[in-house]
């Protein structure tokens, strides 16, 4: 079970950038952060509208004083204070990831950030090496990597269950964008333009999930890539609304990745097949809590969380936070990995590199490879679907 006991002295001092009112995604940073009690919110700039930002941290309970009307206000201001912020989430539009990153680390902060991490892998490899330098961790927000099955398949994957993998087929293919909502939609608008997305729109706003849970599971190497994409809402272009990836892994395993947001009907369809020489597993994220285990020649298994017949050596396995039965889901994900980032932030801040060395949590290489996912795709589709390497 989860340990809830608190092994920080005090919550680490945390305030957000964007999630602001009515966003998508600044509530699941604020359930994942305060739920264990590791992380105190004290101070944001939530909001582009300043007084709409201001008025929303006030209402979640945080001090006027450090309820900012910007970014570079608050990290500023806090720097000053004895009890000024250790971290901050960034969750703002695309574009605004890699200032937003710069301007935190410089400031001393650790960083927990949103997806895609940057436009370009040389800013990520940028922010990469300025945290290195400021003995500091980036974070990113791969909030599906938190289930506990996910973690029993990657454990069953290290421990050969499967086989050698020779085939993975991924896909988060969801349908809410089969219309052109973006006209009355400002979260929609800003995904399907360049300048606020970045170079790719479903590559990189649920594509990336998936090639991380791929990445996660299967430890395997992308050797080279070929992608076509297209936008069947054609005001969407240059930007695409379905992508689909082929992947050739080091090793001799193939792979295939579908993006899609305009896959109508569909809730999320986020799932993850991953096929060895003997046996496949496969997981879906609406379905979190079990794990198909199918054996060639043998019956079905479907594998529950929190049963006594997973790894329970594994920590994804020990994040279960209720018996199993009840129905854990995308909130309890998101909070294990927040409960990691906080151990990570602290075993840093003390120097313990042991306890640092073994821990696991999306950091700034996922970081780095879903901004070179959404690159090489863009590269590949863009020459007419050619096959790219993957690492150059
Ligand atoms: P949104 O448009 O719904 O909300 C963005 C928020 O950021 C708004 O409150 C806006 O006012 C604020 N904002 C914008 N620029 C700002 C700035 N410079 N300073 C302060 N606040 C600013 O967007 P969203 O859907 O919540 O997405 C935000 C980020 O989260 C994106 O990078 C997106 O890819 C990511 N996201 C991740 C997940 C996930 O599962 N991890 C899910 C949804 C979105």
């Amino acid at each position: 079970m989860f340990n809830e006991e608190s092994h920080l002295k005090q919550p680490i001092r945390w305030a957000m950038v964007g999630g602001g009112r009515g966003s998508q995604i600044g509530y699941s940073h604020r359930n994942a952060a305060l739920r264990d009690g590791l992380f105190t919110l004290v101070a944001g700039a939530f909001d582009l509208d300043a007084q709409r930002g201001r008025d929303f941290a006030i209402n979640l309970g945080i001090d006027e004083s450090r309820s900012y009307a910007t970014y570079k206000e608050m990290f500023t201001q806090e720097k000053k204070r004895e009890d000024g912020i250790q971290a901050v989430s960034i969750a703002t539009p695309n574009c605004t990831h890699f200032e937003i990153c710069k301007a935190a680390l410089e400031a001393e902060l650790h960083v927990i950030c949103e997806k895609p991490l940057t436009f370009t892998v040389q800013e990520a490899r940028e922010l990469k090496a300025l945290a290195d330098d400021k003995n500091k961790l980036i974070a990113v927000m791969y909030g599906y990597s938190g289930f506990p099955m996910i973690h029993q398949a990657r454990e069953m994957v290290r421990r050969g269950d499967l086989g050698d993998i020779r085939v993975v087929n991924a896909q988060f293919a969801h349908g809410f964008h089969n219309e052109e909502y973006e006209k009355n939609d400002p979260s929609l608008k800003w995904r399907v333009t360049p300048e606020a997305s970045g170079p790719t729109y479903v590559i990189g706003d649920i594509g990336t999930h998936a090639y991380f849970l791929c990445e996660m599971i299967t430890e395997l190497e992308v050797e080279s890539l070929c992608c076509m994409r297209q936008s069947f809402i054609e005001s969407r272009a240059p930007l695409e609304d379905n992508a689909h990836i082929m992947l050739k892994f080091k090793g001799g395993a193939v792979g295939t990745l579908w993006a899609s947001a305009i896959n109508a009907g569909s809730m999320h369809q986020q799932k993850i097949r991953i096929i060895g020489a003997k046996a496949s597993i496969e997981w879906w994220d609406e379905f979190p809590n079990q794990l198909r285990y199918e054996v060639q020649g043998e019956p079905l298994r479907i594998l529950e969380r929190g049963m006594g017949y997973l790894y329970q050596d594994d920590a994804g396995v020990s994040c279960n936070r209720v018996g199993s039965g009840h129905a854990e889901g995308y909130f309890e994900s998101w909070a294990n990995l927040y409960a990691r980032f906080a151990s990570a932030f602290n075993a840093m801040d003390q120097g313990n590199q042991k306890a640092f060395a073994d821990m696991w949590f999306p950091g700034v290489e996922a970081g780095i490879e879903g901004t070179r996912l959404c690159e090489k795709c863009v590269e590949s589709a863009d020459n007419g679907a050619q096959w790219v390497n993957y690492k150059n």
